[in-house]
């Protein structure tokens, strides 16, 4: 059953957004060669602590941390471990909070130094297919329009859409319906209404689609071992319209990037705050 929000509840859930977003940002400025998964995993559990919130994942189904750490062929759901990161990796950080009674769930893909130009694409492309699929997100349309959009942008690429793990609706539980997969036919699937909200991830694959699970139970690789990209936005359908709750603008201000990418699915512009 699909739980629709009220305009204080969809507020709640952009203040938990956002203190995922603001985790990603203090983490994009950490996460250089030498830096291991358990030190950044460390700091973000402290950090969502500090900002009054509860790290979404750790204890979810098990899980044991606060952040699904997948480099280079992990897909999602990798767990932080102790082997440095090095120049030339790209590493998916997946990050959830639960404040006030709601959660925020999103993730970005980020590049260790340099990385290889097929790569390079692999990550902005993945970003470009999350936006396809939130441009689709309005009264009218159907999930599978969402769905659809993501598989023709990555698929034009030559790219493989991983099948087996999917967005989903948002709210007081981390996964609510419906579940939002990254491939689908336009038309199909249930009705967007006004209050619904997704955490849309498209988890593309630069080879096959095909992905196969470690021993631990949770990472997820790919099954030919090339590179997996990971983005992850939690949006909401208000007045008819996508309104983007998450944001990449601190890892942006991080990093130094310019970027307008989400002002056209933000009613205000935001205005950053120190983190
Ligand atoms: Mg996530
Ligand atoms: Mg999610």
């Amino acid at each position: 059953m699909i739980h629709y929000k009220t305009p204080a509840q969809i507020e709640r859930i952009r203040q938990s957004a956002l203190l995922v977003s603001k985790t990603l940002g203090m983490l994009a400025r950490e996460l250089k060669p030498g830096v291991t998964g358990l030190y950044l995993d460390r700091l973000a559990e402290e950090y969502i602590r500090d900002h009054g919130g509860i790290p979404g994942f750790k204890g979810l189904y098990d899980f044991p941390n606060t952040l699904c750490i997948s480099p280079n062929d992990q897909v999602v759901h990798g767990i932080p471990t102790d082997k440095p990161f090095r120049e030339g990796d790209i590493v998916s950080i997946d990050c959830g909070v639960l404040m006030n009674g709601y959660y925020g769930d999103h993730a970005f893909t980020f590049a260790v130094g340099e990385i290889e130009p097929e790569t390079r694409q692999l990550l902005e492309e993945t970003k470009n297919a999350l936006y396809k699929g939130i441009e689709q997100m309005r009264t009218g349309r159907r999930v599978g329009d969402i769905s659809h959009a993501i598989q023709q942008h990555a698929e034009s690429f030559g790219y493989g859409v991983v099948r087996e793990l999917v967005g989903h609706g948002l709210g007081r539980k981390m996964h609510e319906d419906p579940p939002v997969p990254n491939y689908g036919r336009r038309g199909s699937g249930k009705k967007i209404k006004e209050g619904l909200v997704l955490a849309i991830e498209p988890m593309i694959n630069r080879g096959t689609p095909r992905i196969v699970q470690y021993p631990d139970g949770w990472t997820i690789k790919t099954a030919d071992g090339q590179p997996s990209a990971h983005f992850e936005h939690d949006v909401a359908v208000v007045n008819g319209k996508p309104e983007i709750l998450s944001t990449f603008y601190y890892i942006y201000d991080a990093l130094g990037i310019a970027s307008d990418e989400e002002d056209a699915y933000r009613k205000k512009p935001l205005i950053l705050e120190k983190y």
